[in-house]
């Protein structure tokens, strides 16, 4: 099962990853995760990639697609499918995504809308930033986040309407209502 997890920054995306991977044994393949790993090493990529998650804008197309290409190929048979949180996060992505899937005669089964108003994105944020400590959660930063998501990533949500796949999910309920629905989606194509 191939499951993606959409969504502004904050509405749950991390929380509600690790149930759905508990669950549905699934592989939690965050996008996120991997690059602070980067960073936090300090390797080539990291040193490449940090201003540009410290500003909160997208890192290049071509390093995310060369990390999916390597997580998939490694992760697909190793479990009950991957859950992709925090890709794709534009349309280039999405399109690359289309055909490395397509090369392997995979598809998306399911994109799961985790949405929440603006107000509670900000909260949480907030929340999130003195919990976590991380760089890129800071009111500045969080602004240039939001707007990635509405220019770049929310263009998403009416291609996978269109191809029939997106469930849309209220994040605004608690966490373990929020995850009872979501199974609701996927007991259905599981
Ligand atoms: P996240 O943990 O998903 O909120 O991601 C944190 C940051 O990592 C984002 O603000 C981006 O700078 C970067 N990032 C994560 N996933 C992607 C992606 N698919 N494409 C580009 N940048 C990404």
């Amino acid at each position: 099962m191939l499951v993606v997890l959409l969504g502004p920054p904050g509405a749950g995306k991390g929380t509600q990853a690790k149930n759905i991977c508990k669950n549905y044994k699934l592989f939690h393949f965050s996008t996120g995760d991997i690059l602070r790993n980067e960073i936090e090493k300090n390797t080539e990529i990291g040193k490449k990639i940090k201003s540009i998650i410290n500003a909160g804008q997208l890192v290049s197309d071509e390093i995310i697609i060369n990390i999916v290409e390597k997580i998939v190929s490694i992760n697909l048979k190793k479990n009950n499918g991957i859950l992709f949180d925090g890709f794709p996060r534009n349309l280039d992505q999405a399109n690359a995504f289309h055909e490395l899937l397509n090369n392997i005669e995979k598809k998306i089964d399911c994109v799961l809308h985790l949405s929440i108003d603006k107000n509670e994105v900000i909260k949480r944020i907030k929340k999130r930033a003195v919990e976590e400590n991380r760089k890129d959660d800071n009111t500045e930063v969080l602004k240039s986040r939001i707007d990635v998501y509405l220019k770049e990533t929310s263009p998403l949500i009416e291609l996978y309407k269109k191809e029939k796949v997106l469930k849309k999910i209220n994040g605004m309920e608690t966490i373990e209502n929020v995850s009872l629905n979501i199974n609701k989606v996927l007991d259905l194509i599981n």
